[in-house]
């Protein structure tokens, strides 16, 4: 065997063509599984990014807000590829660039350095810190560097920076975004309480979501109601913007001064419990008004509980348009629910997402056989498993916490299932096991304009009903027998 340049090399390891069949074969065993589940200290292909990764989301929700990477370079390509290759759109940031000498004598040169450039440079009107993994285990203390900042007039005293601490080897970008947004909440909140105002507006958190199609739903829904609203960390313009020919390096995000008045609001309700567990817990210590964390508004009983819910809380009536909604929606289903009835799907991702998937498939009659978790809890795990013991089709549905997409693979070869509902990390394992991936999650790099379409409220319900029906009739168009091939089913 030679290489590029023609030179001979020695192969280390012979391994025949047999042998690689027979493994092949054999990654597909119950034998095989039994060892795959009883793996412990490796992690292979993971249903979920790094810390800091859901920090650059939330960072970017804010108008004029610059995320900042204290860290290494690399890693903050890592996130704004990622985001980048999710949403097809630029995802601005800047690092400090750490390298070996960092890492030896401390981060606060190039974080003064970084600071100082960027500001200068990019003119944000915030700039949202946070932290890769090399400063975390060096112990860099953000608090004294940004304090040191200011003191030395790297930056003006006045720019807000928040910061946040992102170790990815504690967690997974859900836990990075709910760092980021608590940080950027409280700095810009800071002394703006004042008693006996009220904005009269409802504050919403969509929570960790990556599909900007959701934050203008859940804004339409809330001009229907004709409630007055802040959507905080609204990415729904940063990364669905307008293309008119020149570049906007801060396109849309909340306004920094409807955030800082937020703390004077009539209601706040933050979606997704498990994505935003020390906002919400903020929030309620200091927020005026009502607080209240919900589940995503996947399917209709979830998106009922919203919509009840924030006519509950600013005592509205249910407008007609959204009933009318609703009706269509379960139109929807009622005329598709047939091909979806007692098939069998694997779901994986973050907490909220599979809350929202399971409860869905459950409406529909469908089986959500293998519910797979990468960082999950036992309170995660009882919730889904109240789901399923709440419908005749969660019966003998499993669930696997803190396990992978190789574990996954092992299931789907062993314990079939008819599709799979998760991010595009998974089209290996559906791939290997021919079943069709349909992909609700992030991050999505191998379809287009999947984030424009959402999938909460009765609208969401749609989309989802309608892409997961039409693939298997797709399936049957493509494999019945001719007698079977007609237009009318
Ligand atoms: S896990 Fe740590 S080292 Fe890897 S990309 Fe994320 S922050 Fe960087």
């Amino acid at each position: 065997m030679s290489n590029l340049l023609g030179l001979e090399v020695k192969k280390i390891v012979e391994t025949t063509p047999e042998e690689v069949e027979r493994v092949k074969e054999w990654i597909n065993t119950d034998e095989y599984r039994e060892k795959n589940f009883a793996r412990q200290a490796l992690v292979i292909n993971p249903v979920h990014a790094c810390q800091p990764l859901g920090a650059q989301l939330a960072a970017h929700g804010f108008e004029g807000t610059l995320p900042f990477v204290h860290g290494s370079q690399g890693c903050a390509s890592y996130y704004r590829s990622t985001l980048n290759r999710h949403f097809r759109e630029p995802a601005p940031a800047v690092s400090d660039s750490m390298t070996e000498d960092g890492a030896v004598f401390g981060g606060q040169n190039n974080l003064h350095e970084g600071l100082e450039n960027a500001y200068s440079i990019y003119k944000p009107k915030m700039i949202a810190v946070f932290t890769s993994c090399m400063p975390e285990v060096i112990g860099d203390d953000l608090t004294a560097f940004i304090k040191n900042a200011k003191q030395k007039a790297v930056v003006p005293k006045e720019l807000p920076i928040p910061y946040a601490n992102t170790p990815s080897f504690n967690g997974t970008h859900i836990h990075g975004y709910d760092s980021m947004l608590v940080s950027i909440l409280q700095n810009l909140t800071e002394g703006k309480q004042i008693e006996g105002r009220c904005t009269g507006k409802l504050n919403l958190i969509a929570g960790c979501d990556f599909n900007t199609g959701d934050y203008r739903e859940y804004k339409r829904i809330l001009k229907e109601f004709g409630i007055p609203y802040t959507v905080l960390a609204d990415i729904s313009d940063t990364f669905d913007s307008p293309c008119d020919g020149s570049y906007h390096i801060y396109a849309g995000g909340t306004k920094l001064e409807d955030a800082a008045d937020s703390i004077n609001g009539k209601a706040t309700i933050a979606i997704g419990p498990y994505a935003t567990p020390k906002t919400f817990g903020w929030i309620k210590d200091n927020y005026s008004g009502k607080h209240v964390t919900m589940p995503m508004p996947m399917g209709i009983e979830k998106t009922d509980a919203f919509i009840m819910k924030v006519a509950e809380l600013f005592g509205k009536e249910v407008p007609a348009s959204l009933k009318n909604e609703r009706g269509r929606a379960v139109d929807a289903i009622t005329d598709s629910h047939q091909y979806m009835h007692g098939k069998k799907f694997a779901v994986y991702g973050d907490p909220d997402y599979l809350m929202g998937y399971v409860s869905f498939l459950l409406e529909m009659g469908a089986r959500p056989h293998h519910i797979l978790c990468s960082r999950g809890s036992k309170k995660v795990e009882k919730e889904l498993q109240a789901l399923l013991d709440g419908s005749m089709y969660g019966k003998d549905c499993s669930i696997y916490m803190n396990k992978d997409l190789w574990h996954l693979r092992s299931l789907l070869m062993t314990d079939p299932v008819d599709a799979v509902i998760g991010d595009s990390h998974g089209k290996f394992a559906t791939r290997d096991a021919k079943v069709p991936l349909f992909r609700f999650g992030f991050p999505v790099f191998d379809r287009v304009n999947k984030h424009r379409y959402p999938l909460i409220g009765y609208q969401g319900t749609v989309n989802m009903v309608t892409e997961i029906c039409n693939k298997f009739i797709d399936i049957k168009d493509e494999t019945c027998e001719d007698r079977y091939f007609e237009l009318m089913r």
